[in-house]
């Protein structure tokens, strides 16, 4: 059996020792059953067995409050959530298929261990869901995940990726799997990124990009605008995209907050990562990239 990296979990004080507050990053200190912010006096508790470590915009969506923007953002999470409980009822060959793509484990480990390389430390998962990640990481990191809606023993944070509850400059490398296009905010997910990383530390990012017809296709928030864009964006994906575009128009909801163009995701990734390589797999209607980015430090910083 393969040795898996040491996980922090819950109860962990290693773990305590890297949390800050989601919401001004001061550090937190454990009293009982809770966590006390020491600088805003803000009181965090455990949800599910999970320190939850939200943001007020997210608790607020989750309870059914906020503003547009974070209601799509539950919606979408509540679609994942009903499309895993699918996956879990039927239990076959063919959902556990789908569930676990074998070739996608073998790029995003290939993909970490480039992004971790020679060093140890800690990797973050942002938006790590049930934290199955971890099996993919070298053994010589720890491992955290972080995720919304956390299941399983690897996310052990239940927090948004936009306010992540991390010390800065704790991590050496950030994963951040099939989560991107779930961010209300990918601007402030990516600054966080790059404030948990310490100097030198990496980005390991796995995103589906879309053309842009495919982009307004599957965003629209109605389905005939769906339908109706997915026939505009037909002709540009040849013909088994072009039936995938379709069928899923029509049957499904919008999967995701945002769809992003190559050109789009690689401007926002690229304020505060160097691209160090990307290697892309083309699909039916989109295409994985792995991206590789090195946090740039703060005399390098692009000025927008
Ligand atoms: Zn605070």
């Amino acid at each position: 059996m393969l040795a898996r990296p040491e996980m922090l979990t819950s109860g962990d004080e290693s773990l305590l020792s890297i949390l800050a507050c989601p919401l001004c990053k001061g550090v937190l200190a454990r009293s009982h059953d809770r966590l006390r912010c020491s600088a805003c006096a803000r009181d965090f508790t455990r949800e599910r067995g999970y320190w939850s470590l939200l943001s007020d915009d997210a608790r607020a969506a989750l309870e059914g409050r906020g503003d547009t923007a974070w209601t799509r953002w539950r919606e979408a999470l509540e679609g994942l959530e009903a499309w895993r409980a699918r996956v879990d009822r039927a239990g076959s060959a063919s959902a556990s298929a789908a569930k676990r793509d074998g070739s996608d484990d073998d790029r995003t480990r290939a993909l970490i261990e480039r992004a971790v390389g020679e060093r140890a430390g800690l990797l973050v998962d942002v938006g790590a869901k049930d934290g199955r990640m971890r099996s993919l990481a070298p053994t010589k990191c720890d491992y955290v995940g972080i995720d919304p809606m956390p299941r399983g023993d690897g996310a052990v944070l239940r927090a948004i990726s936009e306010a992540i509850p991390l010390r800065d400059r704790c991590a050496q490398a950030v994963l951040c799997h099939a989560a991107f296009d779930y961010f209300v905010d990918p601007s402030a997910a990516l600054l966080e990124m790059h404030r948990v990383l310490a100097p030198g530390g990496a980005l390991a990012m796995v995103v589906s990009v879309v053309s842009a017809p495919v982009a307004h296709a599957r965003g629209a928030s109605t389905r005939v605008e769906r339908v109706l864009g997915a026939l505009r964006a037909a002709k540009s994906v040849g013909t088994k995209g072009a039936t995938q575009l379709i069928g899923e128009a029509i049957v499904g909801e919008r999967a995701h907050v945002r769809y992003y163009t190559r050109a789009q995701l690689m401007a926002l990734v690229g304020v505060r990562f160097d691209i160090v390589d990307v290697r892309e797999v083309a699909q039916p209607a989109s295409t994985i990239l792995y991206i590789h980015g090195a946090k740039r430090t703060q005399r390098k910083l692009k000025v927008l």
